[in-house]
């Protein structure tokens, strides 16, 4: 591809092939924390088996193999396979997975973000108040486990559509078929959620509890990380008016899939890629700007290698580089 030329009115910064790196990008805190804790342990313990994927990053989760983090899908697998240490990710799990490590007589690590036990304690607490808990987010998924696990009640669901929910109508409808719901609904998030899809679902949800008498509590608590990736990404597309989006992460990674349908969502070709090998030259065909993010579970090493292919391919590369880490940095809760 010939370089392309500077009109009198453009100056060769406004021309010239750029990648700009997102502002937050990458491991979030509570990732970077857990993979720590986990690797510091085995590295003074021995080998650890994290119940479910500790990350969904193949090149980490190699890795931490080598030094004896191996994944088992439950307690009883871990103990089939020799492990006498199991280990919580950072996504936490229900109270249950405490029990049976102790019942099993294993040691248990726990790498749990602060933020998600936040979460679960609140819904702890709000039971107790005696709310029905509405967890915001996918019912499959490790963190909305883990909330009703410690929410412990019959009394709760996990919902991503108004459809998902045990009602379909407010509260005050009455007639054949219409189930309402109770008195008191408390809505949390899981912590990785979009506000922008977060906020009608709250505000349909409170339409259908007040009425009534109904009390409707919304805690918004999606953690500040993924709403700082979340910024960042809408900084590209508004501020940097970037052509193509690259979001890197593993391909089970479902915040990079996010990350890149946010941003065709807003109108910006956005491409999810695991390594460099991934980036398809077509998607390049006359883009001057491209922009680069990356999932929560996605390390440095690897948003570097995508940076440096970019060079390769006549980008230049983002001042002062990738972002660096603030090893002071706590995230607000
Ligand atoms: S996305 Fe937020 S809550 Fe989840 S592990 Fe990262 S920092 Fe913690």
């Amino acid at each position: 591809m010939t370089p392309a030329t500077a009109t009198p009115t453009e100056t060769p910064a406004q021309t010239e092939k750029r990648i700009i790196v997102a502002d937050t990008l990458g491991y979030c805190w509570g990732v970077r924390r857990a993979v720590d804790i986990i690797s510091a342990s085995a590295e003074e313990k021995g080998p650890v088996a994290p119940i479910g994927d500790i990350i969904h990053n193949p090149q980490i989760v190699e890795r931490l193999r080598g030094k004896g983090v191996v994944g088992a899908a439950s307690v009883d697998e871990a103990l089939e396979q020799g492990f006498r240490r199991v280990a919580i990710t950072a996504h936490g799990m229900g109270p249950h997975l405490a029990q049976q490590a102790s019942a099993a007589s294993l040691e248990l690590i726990d790498t749990t973000c602060p933020l998600v036990i936040k979460v679960q304690k609140l819904a702890e607490k709000l039971v107790r108040q005696g709310y029905y808990i509405v967890v915001y987010g996918d019912a499959y998924h490790p963190e909305v486990k883990s909330v009703l696990g410690w929410a412990n009640t019959s009394k709760s669901v996990a919902a991503k559509h108004i459809e998902d929910l045990p009602w379909n109508a407010a509260r005050g409808q009455e007639g054949p078929g219409k189930i309402t719901p109770p008195r008191k609904v408390a809505l949390v998030s899981q912590t990785t959620k979009n506000i922008d899809e977060l906020m009608p679902f709250a505000n349909a949800l409170q339409s259908m509890v007040v009425p009534n008498g109904g009390e409707f509590r919304f805690c918004n608590t999606i953690c500040e990380p993924t709403t700082e990736r979340q910024n960042a990404l809408k900084k590209l597309v508004e501020e940097d008016h970037v052509d193509v989006i690259l979001a890197i992460g593993g391909v089970k990674s479902s915040n990079t899939a996010r990350l890149a349908e946010v941003g065709n969502k807003m109108g910006v070709r956005s491409y999810h890629i695991e390594r460099p090998e991934d980036i398809n030259d077509d998607w390049l065909d006359g883009v001057r700007l491209v922009g680069v993010t990356a999932g929560a579970s996605t390390p440095d090493d690897v948003i570097e290698d995508v940076v440096a292919t970019l060079v390769t391919k006549g980008y230049a590369a983002p001042e002062g580089g990738i972002h660096p880490v603030d090893p002071d940095y706590v995230p607000s809760y």
